[in-house]
Order: C-alpha cells, then sequence, then structure tokens
C-alpha cells in the first residue's frame, strides 16, 4: 500500500478505522503510513523501555523524575533526551532561547545538547 495515498484520504477527513476497512489494513499499518516516522519513532521508543534497552532518565536540566522523551531526530528513534514536561514545551516553543547542558538559556546555540 502506498501510504502517500493514505495520507491523502487522512487529510482529507477519512478516519483511522474507515481507511483499515477500505484499504484492509490493520488499524496500526494505517497508523504507521498516516503517522509515519513520529509515529513509528514513538512506538519503537516505547517498546525499547519497555524492554529495558532504553533507561528513562530523569530531566536533563532540573532533575524531575517525571520525564517525556524529546526527539532531535526522528530517524533515530532510541536516540532522546529525558525532559519533564516543563522544559520539553520551553524547548518545543523554540526561539532563539535554547538551554545549554548545564540548563542555562544559551541564545547563540541553534541545536540542544
Ligand atoms: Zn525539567
Ligand atoms: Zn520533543
Amino acid at each position: 500500500m502506498d501510504s502517500e495515498i493514505l495520507k491523502k484520504y487522512y487529510q482529507a477527513g477519512s478516519s483511522i478505522k474507515s481507511l483499515s476497512i477500505n484499504f484492509k489494513l490493520s488499524v496500526d499499518s494505517v497508523k504507521q503510513a498516516v503517522f509515519d516516522e513520529k509515529y513509528n519513532c514513538r512506538k519503537t521508543l516505547r517498546n525499547a523501555v519497555k524492554r529495558g534497552l532504553v533507561v528513562k532518565e530523569s530531566c536533563k536540566i532540573c532533575g524531575e523524575l517525571k520525564t517525556e522523551a524529546h526527539h532531535n531526530d526522528y530517524s533515530k528513534p532510541l536516540d532522546v533526551i529525558w525532559l519533564c514536561r516543563r522544559h520539553h514545551h520551553l524547548i518545543h516553543r523554540g526561539g532563539k532561547n535554547r538551554f545549554n547542558r548545564d540548563g542555562l538559556v544559551d541564545p547563540g546555540q541553534d541545536r540542544l545538547f
């Protein structure tokens, strides 16, 4: 199945469920086609954490224990930075203010870590 076709249908308003029925595909494979890299990336990471291949860490910036995984590159699902919700949001809000390794705002740096 050409995932571009599924994506077009999805963007035009078809639901995942109706696509899976119409194209005789599993819900999972429709999701994979529609959400592609980002979705697969999260799924791969989730499995890796479950299997103990990746260990969840505390926030790289403030040390908060409840964290989310941040990807710099969705083609590398296991290459993540662990951040608390607050810092994860701040990073996605972007702008020129980024945090450096010590948790300081570092306007000169374009990429994190
Ligand atoms: Zn934090
Ligand atoms: Zn992120």
